[in-house]
């Protein structure tokens, strides 16, 4: 089939995500056939750099072969069966053994989903549970941030800060958000390590006009992903932590994009040094080759759902399905066994971060540029002494990704921020290739704005 044949029948059956779908069929999506490493091919013949991991999530890369020969394995010895029923199975609890090893000793037990999004629906429910159970129904209250990202489901979305997405007359009972730690844009005249505690201290404020008796727990991503990338300053993180403790809030990672590497360390709470009581997990927990999530609660709140809960009237018909759980359990040794997870932390991480700043220090669009391990952002901006930045940065940061197509690089837009989250398994030289292809693509579009 040709381009125009997919592209027709895209047209005729589909809604795309977070796009204007008329616009879309007029151009007509890209038709990706193929994938190796870090880089894709369309149905042209194009070659693409995947600056992305896809939807930072093919943490391994693409074209693994003991990946697909797991999922193989499994399909044909046990495809599907459940946790229903009182039973369960060798791949679950091998995933389990495994992904417990690598986490901090204070996590003992996981509910597995099918994403992201249905791992944070879990987490609301389960939240809500355990309050319950300790005889505080009250205590229901979810905080999350304006501009995260917690899924597309009606729950996730309402824990989510984007409101756009919070349609029709705003969103659910018991959700409240706070503002995001994003110092480059209101940071104003406070240094960062002012700016995070304040920041920070936006959530003792919160809880205290909603009463901490009625807050279950706070939620956010340890850095910022679809907002943005956005690093948090130094001081924020432990300053959220005191206050969660001194108000008895449950503190809950959303770790679906920062997990299995991404930082350098297996989870990205782990860069940041603090401790949460409840991880989301997925993306990377099978390199994207097969949906899976999870939540991942700490052995204090485990005790108490446990010991204490009865049944919990709760069940995924796919929560550890076995083909899922044995593609996790390849990627999880992959990236332990491969040592990518410490190359990220020791050389891949450093050499992009240093190659990044080498390149677009002096840039004339570039303000910021943040990051660690294999993420980074670079925050373009009009003038860099008062940080002030383009009235239409959307608009160049779109035009910026759409030239980055062209000269086959796939990196992101938020905002007026190009963000990028290669796979973990990036050689340098697909580092160099990712960093150039991103400097054309800066450079072409400070000509088209005149300042190049
Ligand atoms: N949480 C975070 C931080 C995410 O970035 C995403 C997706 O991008 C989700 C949750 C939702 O995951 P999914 O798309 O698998 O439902």
């Amino acid at each position: 089939r040709t381009t125009r044949d997919y592209q027709a029948l895209d047209a005729a059956h589909h809604i795309h995500a977070f796009v204007d779908q008329k616009a879309l069929n007029a151009e007509g999506p890209r038709v990706m056939v193929r994938g190796e490493g870090l880089h894709l091919w369309d149905n042209e013949g194009k070659r693409y750099l995947d600056g992305m991991s896809g939807l930072w999530c093919t943490n391994l890369g693409y074209g693994r072969k003991d990946l697909a020969a797991a999922a193989t394995r499994q399909l044909e010895r046990l495809p599907y069966y459940n946790m229903f029923f009182h039973t369960t199975h060798p791949a679950v609890v091998e995933l389990s053994e495994l992904l417990f090893s690598l986490l901090p000793s204070h996590y003992s037990h996981a509910i597995y989903t099918n994403s992201g999004s249905e791992a944070n629906e879990v987490l609301i429910r389960t939240v809500r549970r355990y309050w319950q159970i300790l005889g505080k129904p009250q205590k229901k209250v979810m905080i999350g941030r304006w501009n995260g990202y917690h899924g597309s489901t009606l729950g996730s979305t309402a824990l989510g800060g984007m409101g756009f997405m919070h349609e029709m007359g705003g969103m659910l009972p018991d959700f409240a958000h706070i503002g995001e730690p994003y110092w480059y844009v209101q940071g104003g005249e406070l240094t960062e390590e002012e700016f995070g505690l304040k920041a920070a201290r936006e959530l003792e404020a919160k809880i205290l006009e909603l009463g901490a008796d009625n807050v279950a727990a706070f939620v956010a991503e340890p850095f910022q992903g679809a907002g943005g990338m956005i690093f948090p300053p130094a001081s924020y993180w432990a300053e959220i932590q005191r206050i969660c403790r001194q108000y008895d809030v449950l503190l809950c990672a959303d770790e679906v994009i920062g997990g299995f590497g991404r930082t350098g360390e297996w989870f990205a709470h782990q860069h940041f040094g603090f401790q949460p009581d409840t991880l989301t997990i997925a993306k990377g927990l099978t390199s994207g080759y097969i949906p899976m999530g999870g939540l991942v609660l700490s052995k204090r709140m485990a005790e108490v759902l446990v010991e204490q809960g009865g049944v919990f009237a709760h069940g995924l018909t796919y929560s550890g399905h076995p083909v899922a759980a044995a593609v996790a359990i390849a990627n999880i040794k992959a990236l332990r066994d491969e040592g990518v997870v410490s190359q990220v932390k020791n050389d891949s991480g450093p050499y992009l971060q240093q190659c990044l700043r080498q390149v677009f220090e002096g840039h004339p669009l570039v303000g910021e540029i943040q990051g660690t391990g294999l993420v980074a952002a670079l925050q373009l901006c009009e003038d860099k002494p008062s940080r002030k930045r383009f009235a239409n940065e959307t608009d160049i940061t779109w035009r910026c990704r759409t030239i980055g197509f062209e000269e086959g690089l796939i990196i992101r837009a938020t905002g007026g921020r190009m963000i990028m989250a290669p796979a973990l398994v990036a050689t340098r030289g697909d580092i160099e290739e990712l960093v150039s292809k991103t400097k054309l693509a800066l450079d072409r579009t400070a000509q088209e704005l005149g300042r190049l």
